[in-house]
């Protein structure tokens, strides 16, 4: 089989930040889709996010992407990384890091600025109701906002070359 393109990014050196990892174009219909990695946390150098705090996050951007008054129609997904370190963004269009950016400080301070009751947190809304962390949520989106993204150069916005 051959190896997913994601898998060939050298992780020993990546940091947090917003990076572009596929621009595919549906052969059946055309449409440009661009899938962001969002990622949060130097892989393998620092502790990955917990399930919990990645739940909230999930949760909370995925309520603010579908009601963005501009992105909404555009967004296709928005879900963790297996790993942990981040998460997925999946919109329509050829969309580069830099235009994504305002979004996704727009999305981190909206958690890090959250409170009250979690959408979609309810045990007939979701699969695990009760594994969710919105302090440690609201921690790690000031942390990214704060430390990664406040000054987002090209190291940070940009795959290198392995
Ligand atoms: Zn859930």
């Amino acid at each position: 089989m051959d190896k997913i393109a994601s898998f060939t990014v050298n992780h020993l050196v990546l940091e947090p930040g917003v990076y572009v990892s596929r621009q595919d174009r549906d052969p059946a219909t055309g449409a440009i889709v661009t899938t962001f990695d969002i990622r949060l946390t130097a892989p393998n150098r620092e502790p990955v996010m917990n399930t919990a705090e990645c739940h909230t996050i999930e949760h909370l951007g995925a309520t603010f992407l579908r009601n963005h008054p501009v992105w909404a129609p555009r967004v296709v997904y928005f879900g963790p990384m297996g790993c942990r370190t981040g998460f997925y963004l999946v919109v329509f269009g050829e969309v580069s890091s830099e235009e994504i950016l305002p979004l996704v400080r727009e999305l981190f301070a909206f958690v890090r600025d959250f409170t009250g009751e979690i959408p979609g947190a309810r045990p007939e809304e979701c699969g695990n109701y009760l594994d969710q962390n919105l302090p440690m949520a609201r921690w790690l989106a000031e942390r990214y906002l704060t430390r990664d993204l406040a000054e987002a150069d090209e190291s940070r916005l940009h795959y290198q070359e392995a």
